[in-house]
């Protein structure tokens, strides 16, 4: 068992833990992200619908709530995050669907609060809001229910890839001297006067400051050292995904109070779910989907786009949104210093986060400078990192130099998105040591077959190139190993 010591301690590889990580790379600190998973960004921000919006269409599009204060900081910073991680970032626009006159109060107030805060809490070279007419609508959108009569447009609606970038910021702030560690769960926090002893599965870590971002965690983990001076619910939501040939479907985000949102992603799907009629006070951290929420998340989602159909449905799941009150539906976040314990603070990001989190780690470096930090910069900082080669999205030329320099290239492992060896390879040097490490890199088993095709070869590659016997591949770690048996052992398991 390892003993560390570090100064600042940062627990949860989910996009807020990662996004306070990169931060701090910008100086010379001695810090430490831990996660207990096998990959970063494997809990809520997996989940995520993968939009980057102001929020507001959310009850908390006002200055007061800490959470749209981020938002807001955080959404101009995303682009160029994306540009300097290499990673996919794309405009389209968001469109809240207005059903009759009664409906229009919603949008007029959200452009009356979107005016008399730009300039002062929004950059004030942010696009405006505007209402669209039913014309305009059936223009641009002709796929979408023609009972709206309207919409409010919001021009800076753009979707990412969340995981890959929670991925690019650790890989950036392990580059730029943050010790960062997977498979390491923290079990026992126990606070002293100067610093904190932290228990986790691979030994002790000693720390002066302690960032709790651990996601649907939080709650447990402010309770192991007293912090706990806030309530979170965690909330289920359920999603589906559909198949990449209805991608065209619709160009926008669209969305409504009641019906949650229909919405293309960055890499060419249709995803539909967060109405409210689909979120649950669940049994906490308990992923199961059922027909219920199911039938709802579908009527709902043709209630925005009727086409969007059953059999286009290639994958369905539930994430937890983590609200602060269930009643009223009140998803502000809670970052700062614990009132209760000194040097200890929790960061849990809100909805929706993903927006929020380059503003977090700016905040980060705020707090813990007022908490008695010396930040000096890192003169060694680099920003840059490179994204591994993308085959499909490749002209006939890149394909083919890039096969000539590496064969591996020229294999086409999953046959719906078009992920070559030459990829997977790559992947796993750069980290992944499971399926969905593989998957959520380069997006094999990411399609309508959903691995069915690819997982054993993927299984195949990972074992070969990761020295170990195929059976001991997993799709996410722990107990999760996808070939239980050897053939001959399956027989005598049967028996
Ligand atoms: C259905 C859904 C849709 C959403 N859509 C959007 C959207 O479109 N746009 C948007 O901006 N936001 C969206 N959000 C919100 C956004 O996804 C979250 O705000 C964000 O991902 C939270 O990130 P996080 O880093 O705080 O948590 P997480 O991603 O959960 O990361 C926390 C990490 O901590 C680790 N951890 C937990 N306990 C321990 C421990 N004891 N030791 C070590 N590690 C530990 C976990 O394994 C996890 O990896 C959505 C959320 C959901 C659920």
């Amino acid at each position: 068992m390892s003993q560390i010591e570090t100064e600042v301690l940062i627990i949860g590889g989910g996009i807020g833990g990662a996004a306070i990580a990169r931060e701090l790379s910008r100086y010379k600190v001695d810090a430490t992200l831990v996660e207990k998973g096998m990959d970063f960004g494997q809990g809520i921000t997996k989940y995520s619908s993968t939009i980057m919006c102001q929020g507001a269409n959310v009850l908390e599009f006002r200055s007061e709530y800490h959470n749209s204060r981020l938002v807001w900081a955080g959404m101009p910073l995303m682009e160029p995050l994306c540009r300097e991680l290499d990673i996919p970032f794309k405009r389209i626009g968001s469109l809240e669907l207005v059903e009759n006159q009664a409906g229009m109060r919603h949008p007029e107030k959200m452009i009356r609060r979107f005016n008399e805060y730009r300039g002062k809490y929004i950059p004030a070279d942010t696009e405006p809001l505007q209402f669209i007419d039913r014309e305009t609508l059936r223009s641009w959108e002709p796929n979408v229910n023609k009972k709206f009569i309207g919409a409010l447009y919001d021009p800076n609606t753009a979707v990412n890839d969340p995981v890959r970038l929670t991925i690019a910021m650790v890989e950036n702030a392990r580059r730029n001297g943050v010790n960062t560690l997977l498979d390491t769960e923290v079990l026992e926090i126990s606070a002293g006067t100067d610093d904190f002893e932290v228990q986790t599965n691979n030994g002790s870590i000693k720390c002066r400051y302690i960032i709790n971002a651990a996601g649907e965690y939080v709650n447990q983990l402010a309770q192991m050292a007293n912090a706990d001076d806030f309530a979170l619910y965690p909330v289920k939501s359920y999603q589906a995904v559909l198949d990449k040939k209805m991608g065209g479907l619709i160009n926008h985000m669209v969305l409504s109070t009641q019906n949650g949102m229909v919405s293309p992603t960055v890499h060419g799907n249709l995803f539909f779910g967060i109405s409210p009629g689909t979120q649950r006070l669940g049994k906490a951290h308990d992923h199961s989907t059922d027909k219920e929420l199911a039938d709802t998340a579908l009527r709902h989602a043709q209630t925005l786009v009727p086409d969007v159909s059953a059999k286009d449905i290639i994958n369905s799941f539930v994430g937890f949104i983590v609200f602060r009150n269930f009643e009223i539906g009140w998803h502000e976040c809670t970052v700062g210093v614990s009132r209760w314990v000194p040097r200890f603070i929790n960061a849990s990001i809100g909805f929706p986060g993903i927006c929020a989190a380059p503003a977090v780690g700016k905040e980060m470096v705020e707090i813990l400078t007022k908490e008695g930090l010396e930040l000096k910069e890192n003169p060694q900082f680099s920003p840059y990192e490179k994204a591994m080669p993308d085959f499909s999205e490749l002209s006939d030329e890149e394909k083919k130099q890039l096969i000539a320099q590496d064969p591996r290239y020229g294999h086409v492992v999953c046959r719906c998105e078009t992920v070559t060896e030459g990829e997977i390879v790559e992947a796993i040097k750069r980290g992944a040591r499971t399926l969905d490490g593989v998957k959520f890199r380069c997006r094999p088993g990411m399609g309508r077959c959903q691995g069915g095709f690819c997982g054993p070869r993927v299984t195949k590659i990972l074992a070969r190139e990761l020295g170990v016997p195929e059976e001991e591949v997993t799709k996410k770690g722990g107990k999760s190993r996808n070939l239980l048996y050897k053939g001959k052992e399956l027989l005598e398991a049967q028996q």
